[in-house]
């Protein structure tokens, strides 16, 4: 790199330590939740009968009626005027991006030339944001393209304090006039009562009085992050999220002395804000710590019900990304800024819970509590191995492609971890009565398959897409970069179906006669023998994985093109429309919606290489080679005989030879139109992703020859690890 741009970075870390030193990282006015319109505020600020009508609406999805709207949107009002609020926002998540937002004023003018500050329950419950150039996937017309947000009173509002003014945020969802899904959190709240119903059906055979079932979400989030002058100095880290060029550097990650190490001065006061931010929003965050790659880092919160953790899970990401550069940094979620090192993923925990809150997944102290859970365990064991194509297909994207099936991420191929405990359980279910577990714990026989499971499954694998962690699952192939709504929504229906299956099959045995756990003992050997394909305890990096899941009939679905017409399938479509999360038209809308973003991101990297090879690289190997020639030329005029230089030469002349016959083919298949939108993904997959992988291998040749200060671009050794 330019040494202008590294002196900036080096000047900026030094001003950053002399400014700081001494300053206490967190701010002690913040305390949790204390920026969102909370239990606790609505309860103070709210008439007893509105509060309990709220409440009867957020726990037991009741209506809300208009009054309730008008005496919740008046007392909001005056919380978040009190905070120094002058706006609100109706806040949703499109089929694309993150999140969106339009702010409008509390203020309204009056009839004699003034204005008062007014908010009501209809402002409240609902908002016509003029959002028509969200993509819907054809789901509206343009003569009805606005769509409307409606409130979801069970996520609480909060105050988004961002450059200087402070903004009410009302989490909504977003639909057509005709009532389509528009958007990533109503099929999530769909998914989650369909959840609900099935489990329900499961717990009351064994005997619980649970009115509701909700589904939980702890979602792991990783990112890099770097010195913002390099990150500014990078077109590709701007308008691409990663770096299409750069050698490896001569130190990567093979110490590994990066993870859990100590978290370095700047990073860890920007964390300490973030943090002070999330609690005061209410997001429950809790760990940090440094993850294996330089430069790359994790939070984690607390789980909440799916919902709120998705909403706090977007909060999060537009936190860590905004903060950042108060401190001098930017934030990378892209889920592969950098070749060569490990990239980013986002693990999802996820598990069910009663109304008392009850983890259905946890292994219980007693036989009656075990069949239960290990009746849910095998829901998602089947779950997961009938519906491993949509599965995969929530978590397909152009970021993603580059980790799953690398060899850092969890493979492409979707398996299921369970540890050697309650595989083991599950294999003596198959066999038809399990009579002790390797861990040595007793069974009750009485019925045949009751095991006693000690409570930590212990063991750990990181090679698994999916796997069990004692009393959750962990989806582990989720993007750093993406929303944690579709897998959720995908997990939540997959299960449900199962949950119904199940229900349906012990319901009938119960009707006959039978104890549940007596029906349970003989239905579970059934579903583990059709489903246990899916479970792989071994290492999934393994080349033997790959030919003993096609052996088992597993799907490998090694890219984007790939798997995501998984999401559309026949079974899928079944699926969503059955449990009501999404129609027919919803689904399509999502599926080209999907298709039309990865080839909108491989477009702009493509042509953003083609952008950076012809401004950047190519002009800095034409400089060198000119001045190697001129050195050649100059020897040869001394009559020196030394042929190195010319040597040189030769190789900068064909490198750069080479390079700008690379860049005008990649340039040539960007050329590509008229075709279908698959057509197209198939085209960007097979020529468009090879021709920038050729042109960058060049490249990064060039890179480990040209000098330092001709270099145009921040390198991998400066930007992973200047800190
Ligand atoms: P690790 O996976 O690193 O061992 P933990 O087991 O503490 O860490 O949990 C990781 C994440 O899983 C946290 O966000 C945690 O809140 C979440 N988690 C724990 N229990 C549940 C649950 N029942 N449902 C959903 N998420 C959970
Ligand atoms: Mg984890």
């Amino acid at each position: 790199m330019g040494s202008a741009v590294l002196g900036e970075a080096i000047s900026a870390i030094r001003d950053w330590s002399v400014a700081k030193e001494g300053t206490p990282a967190v701010r002690s006015e913040f305390t949790f939740g204390s920026l969102v319109f909370n239990d606790a505020e609505q309860q103070k600020r709210l008439p007893k009968k509105v509060y309990e009508a709220l409440r009867r609406t957020i726990v037991q999805s009741e209506p809300l009626d208009g009054s309730v709207a008008d005496a919740v949107a008046k007392a909001a009002k005056e919380w978040a005027v009190e905070h120094g609020a002058t706006h609100y926002t109706h806040w949703f998540q499109p089929l694309t991006g993150i999140t969106a937002e339009k702010h409008d004023s509390f203020l309204n003018p009056t009839a004699d030339g003034k204005a008062v500050l007014e908010f009501s329950g209809k402002e409240l419950v609902r908002g016509e944001p003029d959002a028509s150039s969200f993509p819907s996937g054809g789901l509206r017309s343009t003569f009805e393209a606005r769509g409307y947000t409606a409130w979801d009173p069970t996520s609480p509002m909060w105050l988004l304090k961002s450059g200087g003014s402070v903004t009410l945020v009302i989490p909504t969802a977003f639909l057509s006039w005709t009532g389509e899904a528009l958007d990533k959190k109503t099929p999530l709240l769909r998914s989650m009562d369909a959840l609900s119903k099935h489990a329900g059906r499961i717990l009351k055979l064994f005997g619980s009085k649970s009115a509701r079932v909700t589904t939980t979400c702890g979602p792991e989030q990783e990112y890099f992050l770097i010195d913002r002058y390099f990150y500014l100095s990078r077109p590709d880290l701007i308008n691409a999220g990663r770096t299409l060029f750069g050698a490896a550097p001569p130190k990567g990650q093979e110490l590994e002395d990066q993870y859990f190490g100590a978290i370095p001065d700047r990073v860890l006061a920007y964390m300490s804000e973030c943090e002070t931010e999330l609690y005061a929003l209410g997001v429950p965050v809790k760990t940090r710590h440094n993850e294996v790659a330089p430069s790359q880092y994790e939070i984690a919160p607390v789980f909440e019900t799916s919902n709120i953790a998705t909403d706090h899970q977007m909060m999060v990401m537009e936190t860590l990304k905004r903060i950042a550069p108060k401190y001098g940094l930017a934030c990378l979620m892209h889920e592969k800024p950098f070749a060569g090192v490990n990239g980013s993923g986002k693990h999802l925990n996820w598990s069910m819970s009663d109304d008392q809150g009850n983890n259905l997944l946890s292994p219980g102290q007693n036989t009656h509590d075990n069949v239960q859970f290990l009746v849910f365990c095998a829901a998602v064991i089947r779950a997961v191995n009938k519906y491993q194509g949509l599965l995969r297909a929530t978590i397909a994207s152009a970021g993603n492609d580059h980790r799953l099936g690398a060899n850092e991420a969890p493979p492409a191929i979707i398996s299921i971890f369970l540890g050697d405990m309650l595989t083991d359980i599950f294999e003596q279910i198959e066999k038809g009565g399990a009579k002790s577990t390797k861990s040595g714990g007793m069974l009750d026989t009485g019925v045949g398959v009751l095991p006693k499971l000690p409570r930590d499954a212990g063991d750990r694998n990181r090679t698994s897409p999916f796997a069990f962690t004692g009393n959750k699952f962990e989806f582990r192939a989720v993007s750093s970069n993406q929303s944690i709504a579709y897998p959720n929504i995908a997990l939540n229906v997959a299960v449900t179906e199962s949950l119904d299956f199940i229900a349906t099959e012990l319901e009938k045995a119960v009707a006959a006669g039978k104890k549940v756990e007596q029906a349970a003992s003989e239905l579970l050997p059934k579903i583990v023998k059709e489903n246990k394909r899916i479970i792989f305890n071994g290492n999934g990096y393994s080349a033997e994985w790959a030919k003993e899941a096609a052996k088992r009939g597993l799907l490998n679905l090694k890219n984007t093109v790939d798997a995501l017409p998984q999401w559309a399938s026949k079974d899928a479509v079944a699926l969503f429309d059955k449990y009501k999360v999404l129609n027919e038209r919803e689904v399509h809308s999502r599926y080209e919606i999907m298709v039309e973003t990865y080839n909108k991101t491989v477009n702009v990297e493509g042509q953003l290489t083609v952008l950076m090879a012809n401004r950047y690289v190519l002009p800095a190997a034409l400089e060198y080679t000119k001045q190697v020639g001129q050195t050649v030329a100059a020897i040869k005029a001394g009559g020196s005989s030394s042929d190195e230089p010319k040597k040189l030469l030769d190789q900068m002349a064909k490198l750069t030879d080479e390079f700008k016959k690379r860049t005008d083919k990649l340039q040539t298949a960007l050329d590509h139109s008229g075709a279908s939108a698959e057509k197209h993904a198939k085209h960007f997959r097979d020529a468009v992703i090879p021709a920038m992988v050729a042109l960058r291998a060049t490249s990064d040749a060039l890179e480990s020859i040209i000098p330092h200060d001709l270099w145009p671009l921040a390198t991998y050794r400066e930007m992973l690890f200047i800190k």
